[in-house]
């Protein structure tokens, strides 16, 4: 969504600049594209207002939410809502013809807008509509970036300020490098699930982005804040989760350990309503009291139709694990769902980086703070793409004739043990779960860098010994991105927001 929003808005306002989109994967591969809860923007100004949404979102932030950027993110809403609707993204409607508005956990009013419980498809289906109208935009999907390229790259030192000249890309289907030259480089890579392997993300979801503004040096915070979805469908083989929105908790639904309690109340007033950290650690509690693998989500004093009409697509999934939610309860788990920090960014999406941009999940604004409100980080997504437009939109592009050394490869072979990087991949995502998950310790932490370290050394020297594949990239990037994980978990002293370490008060 943060990726092809910003390249629709440059490329519809200046036809004489080319954008080059650089995707792994099918185009339409993204967290964006499984977001099912909506986007959070204030409408109705009768029940809701701009100064109720901000409070929300500081408080789900634990204090730690940077709040110019939140004004600024929630007031940007209802417009950038409507180039979305321009773009002929649909959006369920109440029978008086206004927005259908749902309500999730932490928020205090119903502002949610949603096309049923696949708003991120519908949104993705209408951005890559436009993506092909657009002559001056070039989508190269299962195309992988590796680098960035840097003043490393050119053998220049300006004293600590490093500047991005475009990437170093791998075609994935003839196994190519190319070297992607630009004036302006936005990195909209999305999340970090797969570092922890039981996630909601899909596949897509390794954190190569901030692994790569990592490698080139750019600020990177608040990566101990990674949220956990308290309501993923368990799944005893493990992979990538199924979601159970939020939106269901906020339709009603019971959270109750495998003997029927309903324990949330125990643990917050607002019961299963209470924001994501707090419903996730409780669970997380009656998880190890129990030693159960899951609790369950009760829907079955929910009425059907209501529910069928919110919630299709959940509906249909659980009856194809033979879960019948009129009277099954849904056994759920908690599982990495979306990454609260990455590279920082100011206002306009700038890093500290010259000419490298950030917006979406991968990039740290300072909305979220310790802990990010749902339907917020589309929002957001949404506003930085405009406002990194805003700022290239004055900018006058200067052609710049660098010689850009091409990728070498020399010396390196095809590994042929692919059986190394599959091993060390089980290794690290199980490092994360046990000792860098819900709730953290200084002792596990310090386990964790141990072990990692070791990862870390045998997957540098598989990769400079071996010809790039996606697969042996994906892992080195987990590894930078898990480092980054434990690093800053170790320097919080505080517990806030999503971050619970037992050492910390
Ligand atoms: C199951 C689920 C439900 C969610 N529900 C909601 C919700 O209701 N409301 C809400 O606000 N948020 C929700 N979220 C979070 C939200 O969907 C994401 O934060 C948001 O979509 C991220 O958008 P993005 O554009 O930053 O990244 P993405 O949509 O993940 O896109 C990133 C793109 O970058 C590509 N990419 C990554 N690395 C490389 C590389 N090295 N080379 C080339 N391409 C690369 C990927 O293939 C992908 O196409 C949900 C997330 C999940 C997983």
């Amino acid at each position: 969504m943060a990726g092809l929003t910003f390249a629709v808005k440059m490329a519809e306002k200046h036809a004489n600049r080319g954008v080059v989109i650089v995707t792994k994967g099918d185009e339409d591969e993204s967290n964006t594209k499984y977001a099912q809860g909506g986007i959070a923007v204030v409408l109705d100004l009768k029940e809701d207002s701009f100064q109720k949404h901000i409070q929300d979102t500081i408080i789900a932030g634990d204090g730690l939410s940077d709040r110019q950027v939140v004004e600024m993110v929630v007031k940007e809403g209802p417009q950038r809502l409507k180039e979305l609707i321009a773009w002929e993204a649909n959006f369920d409607l109440n029978p008086m013809g206004g927005f259908e508005l749902g309500k999730e956990g932490g928020h205090s009013e119903y502002r949610v807008v949603h096309h049923k419980d696949v708003t991120g498809y519908e949104i993705e289906r209408a951005l890559l509509q436009r993506v092909h109208q657009l002559q001056n935009i070039t989508l190269l999907s299962h195309h992988f970036a590796i680098d960035l390229i840097t003043d490393h790259h050119l053998g220049i030192d300006k004293k600590g300020e490093v500047s991005c000249y475009g990437t170093y890309v791998l075609n994935q289907k003839n196994g190519e490098i190319q070297t992607i030259l630009a004036n302006s480089t936005v990195l909209a890579s999305g999340g970090i699930g797969r570092v922890y392997g039981h996630t909601t993300n899909p596949a897509i979801a390794t954190g190569d982005g901030i692994a790569m503004a990592y490698r080139a040096k750019a600020q990177i915070s608040d990566m101990e804040f990674v949220q956990f979805h308290p309501t993923a469908l368990y799944d005893a083989e493990g992979g990538s989760y199924f979601l159970i929105s939020e939106a269901v908790r906020g339709l009603g639904a019971y959270l109750r350990t495998q003997d029927g309690h309903r324990f949330m109340p125990d643990y917050d007033q607002r019961a299963e309503l209470a924001s994501r950290d707090i419903v996730s650690q409780s669970i997380d509690k009656e998880l190890k009291k129990s030693g159960n693998s899951y609790v369950y989500l009760d829907c079955t004093h929910i009425d059907i139709q209501d529910f069928i009409h919110h919630f299709p697509n959940i509906y249909e999934k659980c009856l194809e694990r033979h879960i019948n939610i009129q009277k099954d309860w849904i056994p759920v788990v908690p599982a990495a769902h979306y990454l609260c920090g990455g590279i920082v960014v100011d206002a306009n999406g700038k890093t500290s980086i010259h000419n490298l941009f950030s917006c979406g999940e991968c990039s740290g604004t300072g909305l979220h703070g310790a802990n990010r409100l749902a339907s917020n980080s589309l929002l957001e997504a949404l506003v930085y793409a405009h406002n990194i437009f805003k700022y290239l939109d004055k900018e006058k592009l200067i052609s710049k004739q660098q010689s850009i050394p091409d990728w070498n490869d020399y010396g390196t072979t095809i590994p042929k043990e692919h059986v190394l990087i599959q091993h060390n991949l089980k290794q690290l995502q199980a490092l994360m779960r046990d000792y860098v998950g819900i709730v953290r310790s200084n002792d596990r932490l310090t386990k964790a860098i141990e072990h990692l370290d070791l990862l870390y050394k045998e997957v540098e020297e598989l990769y400079k010994d071996s010809k790039i594949t996606t697969t042996l990239c994906e892992l080195r990037n987990m590894i930078n991105v898990a480092h980054l994980i434990i690093g800053q978990s170790l320097e919080r002293k505080e517990n806030k927001g999503g971050y619970f370490n037992v050492d910390n008060k």
